[in-house]
């Protein structure tokens, strides 16, 4: 596990749109960061930068003391999670969660056991021969979850990660996520509208507001009405 460190983070887009203004957030190792605020504000921008799947324009990102601003997303040590759930549809389950190892060239035991691990503790160990279209939507979700896990990366990134769920499991795997968090203790930054979301998984909230960060504080500090 790791730190990540934005120093002044900046995108401006073509035609001078600044998604995000100068950012400045520690996330200690260990600590989950939601990052909230409204349709616009930049949150996507900001998470894709740390991910390395958009440039940064200007600041500095660092993950423990190493500075990645120009290390390619599978350099960087970081796992991202997407609403899409990005599972490979001709792949059984077992080898989507491989995929990734695979392609760092790590050897099939090593593998294997990573997958097991991976699979027992998202309970998805009796759908690793099925193909993703065999799965329900909360069963997808939990192995797009697996394979950021498998990878043991020092943190994750979540972009929004249940929001094409129903309702119910909804609320279901956020206390999964949770339940998942309290065990391995992994940095993250979770990007959510979802204020019950924000509330229950984020040990410290950020809230962005037009390309800057307006409040930081814990759920009670945010959201506590006097
Ligand atoms: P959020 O995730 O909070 O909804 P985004 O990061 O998606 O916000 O967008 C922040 C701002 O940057 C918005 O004004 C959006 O229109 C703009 N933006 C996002 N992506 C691009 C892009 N590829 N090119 C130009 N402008 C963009
Ligand atoms: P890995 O399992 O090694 O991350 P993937 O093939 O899943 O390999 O991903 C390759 C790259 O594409 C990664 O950098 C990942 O962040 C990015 N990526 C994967 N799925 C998506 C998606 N749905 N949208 C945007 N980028 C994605």
């Amino acid at each position: 596990m790791a730190s990540i460190t934005l120093e002044g983070l900046k995108k401006t887009y073509a035609g001078d749109v600044q998604a995000v203004k100068g950012v400045d957030l520690a996330i200690k190792d260990g600590e989950f960061v939601v990052l909230v605020g409204p349709s616009g504000c930049g949150k996507s921008t900001l998470l894709r930068m740390v991910a390395g799947l958009e440039t940064i324009s200007d600041g500095t990102l660092k993950i423990g003391d190493r500075v990645v601003n120009d290390l390619e997303p599978a350099e960087r040590d970081i796992a991202m999670v997407f609403q899409n759930y990005a599972l490979y549809p001709h792949m059984t389950v077992y080898n989507n969660l491989a995929y990734g190892l695979k392609n760092r060239g790590f050897k099939k035991p090593e593998i294997e056991e990573r997958v097991r691990h991976a699979a027992r503790m998202l309970e998805i160990e009796e759908f690793l021969t099925r193909k993703p279209r065999q799965l329900s939507g909360g069963q997808r979700q939990r192995v797009a979850m697996g394979r950021a896990l498998v990878r043991e990366p020092a943190a994750f990134l979540f972009d929004e990660p249940l929001s094409n769920l129903d309702a119910k499991l909804r609320v279901q795997m956020r206390v999964e996520i949770k339940q998942l968090q309290r065990r391995l203790k992994t940095t993250s930054l979770y990007v959510t509208h979802d204020q019950l979301e924000a509330m229950t998984l984020g040990d410290r909230l950020v809230v962005l507001n037009a390309g800057q960060i307006e409040q930081v504080g814990t759920p009670m500090e945010i959201y506590a009405r006097p």
